[in-house]
């Protein structure tokens, strides 16, 4: 039989849009955490306390000490694409902050009952507002939609509640309130050892003694022996890899790579074709620091924890941990593995943050290179005895 007569095409609904970008961005409670950390981080905030019920599905709350939010910006606060830290798209490349979509809050928005009260230094009083699918929401059904004076501290105070209520199908796939609270703490673990200046502290509305507590002003050495035991803490070594000056002295002295060969190309044995094809893809300036802080031969687990953070911005990527966790192979016991935390710095051109909106997949240049002159680096520091210049033993 002849194939049916098609169905003609019709936009989708706004409301319906809307709600599958955001399950896109927020799949569960610890993907709305992270999106909200990363504003509080944006915001310079030191301290970051996060308060939780059933495991973040009934609420999910957020208070910072950052910069505050203005009153005149909270109309536009959960609208789609409205943000405060980029406004061309060549901002994009040399982007300082995590935020630039726009699209955290208004996502929630759009599957949660989201308020927002928030008070800039300086300002006499603090602001609240409520918020449903992108706009300003009266508190409650007949009330103005307004925002409202009230006391509060400086800083800002976000409040998720009933996280996908307009979404039964995702709620229903959360099954375990308890595995939700796991993966919050798991989040609030990873920032607060990337972040040991700022202090965080996860709590259950239930209870009064929190899950997570640091204290600000850390190093990075004293949270993971508090988060992650002083059995990691005191075997760790810290790593430090980056570009070599060589490579950044030839780049500075022939920006273009259009000169002469130099000696450093004839010592590289690499032709100048070769070193033109790479400019092309490198900015002239490319340069890249890793920093990492991996156990030692005398800790191993069953499991590999690895932390990434790709220019502050906590990233996975399997090629690199398994890269990594083959450093360890020869030197652990069989079927155990290695705790560590790499932070990559890397000219922010040669980052393609834009892949997708939850930011979580990060493709860079030259990824092959810098992993293993990182692996060479912990393998380095890991066979050495003391005195290399390339890692340092924490106290
Ligand atoms: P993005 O972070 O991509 O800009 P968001 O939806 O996460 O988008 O946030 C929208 C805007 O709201 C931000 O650009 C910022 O101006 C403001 N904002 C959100 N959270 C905070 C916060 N905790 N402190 C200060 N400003 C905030
Ligand atoms: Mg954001």
């Amino acid at each position: 039989s002849p194939p049916p007569a098609p169905k003609p095409i019709r936009r989708l609904d706004e409301s319906l849009i809307n709600r599958i970008a955001a399950g896109e961005i927020i799949h569960r409670p610890a993907s709305a955490l992270k999106e909200l950390l990363e504003n509080c981080l944006d915001a310079k905030s030191t301290s970051i306390r996060v308060t939780v019920k059933d495991g973040g599905l009934k609420l999910l709350q957020i208070q910072d000490n950052g910069c505050g939010i203005r009153k005149a910006d909270l109309p536009l606060l959960a609208s789609r694409f409205a943000t405060s830290k980029l406004s061309s798209f060549s901002d994009l490349s040399s982007l300082q902050t995590y935020g630039f979509r726009g699209e955290a809050l208004a996502s929630i928005s759009h599957v949660a009952h989201l308020s927002v009260i928030t008070k800039v230094r300086g300002d006499n009083c603090a602001w609240k507002a409520h918020y449903a699918d992108g706009v300003l929401a009266p508190p409650k059904p007949g009330l103005s939609v307004d925002p409202k004076p009230c006391a509060g501290n400086d800083g800002t105070t976000i409040i998720v509640e009933d996280l996908f209520h307009s979404t039964p199908l995702r709620l229903a796939a959360l099954k375990s309130t308890s595995e939700e609270y796991a993966r919050i703490l798991d989040v609030m673990t990873r920032y607060a050892v990337h972040n040991p200046s700022v202090s965080f502290v996860c709590k259950k509305a239930s209870s009064t003694t929190p899950d997570l507590s640091t204290p600000s002003g850390n190093t990075v050495q004293q949270i993971i022996s508090l988060l992650y035991g002083s059995h990691v803490g005191k075997e760790l070594l810290h790593v430090i890899a980056s570009a070599s000056s060589k490579k950044s002295r030839k780049r500075k002295a022939d920006p273009k790579g259009k000169g002469k060969a130099t000696e450093d190309d004839m010592e590289d044995g690499k032709s100048q074709s070769e070193d033109d094809q790479s400019e092309d893809d490198v900015p002239d300036d490319a340069s890249w620091k890793a920093h990492a802080y991996v156990s030692g031969v005398n800790y191993h687990a069953k499991k590999m924890t690895f932390l990434l953070f790709i220019n502050n911005r906590l990233v996975e990527s399997p090629r690199i941990k398994r890269a990594i966790e083959a450093v360890y192979n020869p030197i652990l016991p069989k079927g155990t593995s290695p705790f560590a935390y790499l932070s990559l710095h890397i000219d922010p051109r040669a980052v393609d943050v834009n892949v997708h909106p939850t930011k979580r997949e990060v493709h860079f240049l030259d990824e092959e290179e810098i992993t293993q002159r990182v692996c060479d680096a912990i393998q380095e520091g890991l066979t050495s005895n003391s005195g290399s210049r390339t890692f340092q033993y924490q106290t």
